[in-house]
This record gives C-alpha cells, structure tokens and sequence, in this order.
C-alpha cells in the first residue's frame, strides 16, 4: 500500500490506500477514450461551462478543500487556501478564454482557403507531485479538459487524498464521466499505461529523476510529453539594489511552502556591497519565523511533506557542511514531534561542493557573494537547471536586461515570483521543456489539423 496520507505535523497514519487493480485501469481508459471519440464533435463551449462551476466550486468549498491539503502534507492552513482559490482562477482563466484560444485560425495561401481547426488530442496521462496537490493537477487539467482531452491522474503517493478531493470536485461539478480519473498506480502500471494505445500524451510534473523516467517512457512509445521538473533559482541582489525592498522577500521567497516549492530561490548571490547587511537580515528573519500546527495562524513555518523529505534535505546539508559550507544559520533539532527543519542559511560554498548543484527541497538558503554584475550572471547560469529567478536592481530596465542573461524560463524583477493563470509556467535545461499555463500551453495537446478548402 504505497498510496497513503500520514499528517506531517502529528505524524498519524491517517489512511491507506490499496494501487488500482488492472480491471479499475483498464475500465478508465476505456471510458476516457469513448469520451474523447465523443468529445471530437463537441464544440468548446460544451466543456468550458464545468470550468466554470469548477472555479465556483474551488472558491465555495475552498475550507474544506484546504483542510485535506493540511493533512496530506502539512501546508499552513492560509497557505491551502492560498492555493484552493488560484486553483479557482485557473479555472475561470480557461472557461472564459478556452474557445478564443481553440478558435480555428485562417491562413492566407495560394493553395485555397486553409484553416488550422485545434482539434482535441487524445486522453492524456498526467502524473503529478505533491508539494501544491491540487494546483499542480488544474494547472494541466483545465486547459486540456476545454480543449477536449479526458485525463488520468497518477498523484503522489503522499497525498492521496487531495487527488482524491480533486477527482469529486470534477464529478460535483457534472463534468462527463471519463474527464478525470485518478488512479493509484505503480510505477510499473504507469509505464503500462503510457504504452496503452489509447494514451495520445503525458504530462509530468516533478523532480528530474521522475521526469527522466516518465520522459524516457513516453519517448519509447512516442508520445509527446511536457516535463516540469526541478530548479535552483536564484534572488539577485545587485549593487544598485533597493536592499530594504529585497530583504522584505528574502525569507518568504525562500520559506513559503516550507522551501518545498520549484521557484523558490535557493541561491542568494548577493554582491559584495550588499552582502553583509542582507545575510544578517536574512538570519534575523530566519530566525523569527514560528514553527507549529500547520492549522495555528500563527504559526509561519508548516512542517515538511514527510520523513523521506525532512531526511533527504538533512542529508544533502550534512554532505554541504562536510564540503566546507558554513552554517550562517540553523541547522538544529527541532523539539517538534512534526516533520520540522529549522530554516538554515548556508554560505562559503565552493563550486566542488555537492551542494553547488544541488536542488535542496526544504527551508535551506544557499547565500553566495559576489564582487559584481557580471560574477553575479555567471554563477547564476553555472547550473544545470533553468526555472525561474529573481533579480533586484535600482533601474527596473536594466533588472530586465540582466533578466535576459539568465539562462532560464521565468524572471521576475524587483518583486515575488509569483504563478497567475495567464503567465506561461515552465524552464529550460533540466527543468524540463513545455509551458503550463498562459494561453499557448493549450497548443501542447490539440490536433492543429490543417484543412485547406477549394
Ligand atoms: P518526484 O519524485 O519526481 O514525484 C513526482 C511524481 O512523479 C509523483 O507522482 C511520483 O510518484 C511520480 N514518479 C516519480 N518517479 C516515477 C517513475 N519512475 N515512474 C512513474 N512515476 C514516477 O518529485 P518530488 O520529489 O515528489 O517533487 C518535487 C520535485 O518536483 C522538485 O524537484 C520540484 O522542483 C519539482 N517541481 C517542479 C515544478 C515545476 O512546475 N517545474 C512544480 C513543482 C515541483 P510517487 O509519489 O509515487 O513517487
């Protein structure tokens, strides 16, 4: 029984969930593909109308959806809403834009009147992680769902029961049967899935090693995929930095979602002029935050999604400091009976540390200094991942230059990273390829079918 949800705060095993017997799998792609057939002659609008009561229910149920995501993986109650009501924007973005953006598109030619019409694609696989268990899901499901292609769901076997709420969101709403499934699979049964003829794509969100695999199989049974994987982001504090504004982020840049976030800046390079003054802020902030129940707003720092997690992170600063990284901050036990890590800064960390290249999924700051600019975009691109960035700079245009230098999907200047339904999300390098999100995402999965009249 992989499948189960163990509180991360209070360490109870709250339930357990048996894998999908070959009969359940077989039974939803049979009714995601008899969808699909149906779905072909449907127009747009026909779908785009249960975006909407998703959205109406995401923001009328948004507590009690909340509440599962608290105890699947330990999210701060504010933070769950959080992400319930963006979950509700997405929605509402694809109901209202999905048939402007499926429209058929003319082209001027010589070889007669030629159309693109943007046809539905196939059932699309989609396997998904747990660190935003419902955002990660509608980020995928709201655009494909308007452009007529039925999903099954592989979630995290950590937060079952978010897929499982997701999956009743869907069926409230009186979306047809066969739109969303979700299926508690094997990694083997994910592989045998994939194969299945009648899965036309695959959508993955997750680390590199998960996306590689998931990738790999795609590719063998050419399926196209969209892979959103890991990041090492940086926050940039330049010379001409307003440093009060920067040090206002700092900490909730690194911090929301107990540091468990793709965008999160992981890597602080600061130059030498500001370095001092941020370190000492960023401590100070570290150091106030207040760890607890994850339900208690008060609380500012939720625990981890689980054990493995809280371990693995342990690990990955224990081989930094035995490299040569300094501990600037933290790095103590935490007398917690949750999944707790104490926010840690870490500095003096060379390019042969394995912490260098590391992705660390948790409340650990990596803070770098540099003697200028120009150190401060080469560090930033020595790294095998492109997702995201922040850059602080005076002159907001030239935060965007710099911007333009970082080899990497999304940066944002002199404010949060921040995810909206209408900004493409995605990187490059191992980040993964594809966008979610935005309005070309959608193209990702629709048969541009060319027909061209005389
Ligand atoms: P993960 O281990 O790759 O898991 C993600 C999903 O993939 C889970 O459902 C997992 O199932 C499944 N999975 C993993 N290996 C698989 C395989 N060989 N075959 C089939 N399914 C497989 O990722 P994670 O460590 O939980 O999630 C955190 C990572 O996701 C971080 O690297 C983070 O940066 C990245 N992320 C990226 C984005 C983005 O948009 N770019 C957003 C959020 C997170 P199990 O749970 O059963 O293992």
């Amino acid at each position: 029984m992989a499948y189960q949800t163990v509180n991360p705060y209070t360490n109870e095993v709250v339930q357990k969930y048996n894998n999908s017997t070959p009969e359940e799998i077989e039974a939803a792609l049979a009714q995601a593909y008899d969808l699909y057939q149906s779905w072909r002659d449907d127009p747009v609008a026909s779908r785009t109308k249960y975006l909407h009561k998703l959205s109406q229910y995401f923001t009328t149920h948004v507590d009690e959806l909340a509440q599962v995501l608290v105890t699947d993986m330990g999210k701060l109650y504010s933070e769950a809403q959080g992400e319930v009501a963006i979950c509700a924007d997405i929605a509402e973005y694809y109901a209202q834009n999905a048939e402007r953006l499926l429209a058929p598109k003319s082209i001027p030619t010589i070889a007669g009147q030629a159309q693109v019409l943007n046809r539905p694609y196939g059932v699309l696989m989609a396997v998904e992680p747990w660190n935003f268990p419902y955002y990660q899901i509608m980020r995928v499901f709201a655009p494909y769902f308007a452009a007529g292609d039925p999903m099954v769901l592989k979630h995290a076997s950590n937060t079952p029961g978010a897929a499982l709420a997701f999956e009743k969101a869907v069926q409230a709403v009186g979306a047809p049967a066969g739109s969303f499934k979700n299926l508690f699979l094997s990694y083997d049964q994910v592989s045998e899935v994939i194969a299945d003829e009648r899965i036309a794509g695959v959508c993955l969100t997750g680390s590199e090693r998960g996306g590689r695999s998931v990738a790999k199989e795609a590719g063998q049974n050419l399926k196209k995929s969209t892979m959103e994987l890991g990041g090492n982001d940086v926050f940039m504090v330049l010379d001409d930095a307003n440093l009060a504004e920067a040090e206002k982020i700092a900490a909730s840049s690194r911090l929301y979602n107990c540091g468990q976030v793709c965008t999160s800046s992981k890597r602080f390079i600061v130059t030498e002029k500001n370095y001092d003054h941020f370190l000492e802020n960023l401590k100070q902030q570290f150091a106030a935050v207040k760890m607890g129940d994850p339900m208690d707003p008060e609380t500012t720092l939720a625990p981890m999604c689980s054990k493995k997690n809280k371990n693995k992170l342990q690990e990955q600063v224990d081989e930094a400091i035995a490299a040569g990284a300094t501990v600037y901050y933290g790095n103590e036990p935490v007398d917690l009976p949750g999944q707790f890590f104490q926010p840690t800064i870490l500095t003096d960390i060379d390019r042969d540390n394995p912490a260098y290249y590391a992705e660390m999924f948790g409340p650990v700051a990596q803070v770098y200094k540099v003697k200028d600019e120009a150190e401060a975009i080469k560090l930033a691109n020595d790294s095998h991942l492109g997702l995201g960035g922040i850059v602080f700079s005076g002159d907001p245009q030239h935060g965007a230059e710099v911007a333009a230098k970082i080899e990497t999907g999304m940066v944002f200047v002199n404010t949060y990273l921040s995810t909206l339904p209408e900004l493409p999300f995605g990187g490059v390098k191992q980040s993964g390829y594809g966008r979610e999100l935005g309005d070309d995402c959608i193209y990702q999965f629709v048969n541009q079918e060319l027909v061209v009249k005389n």
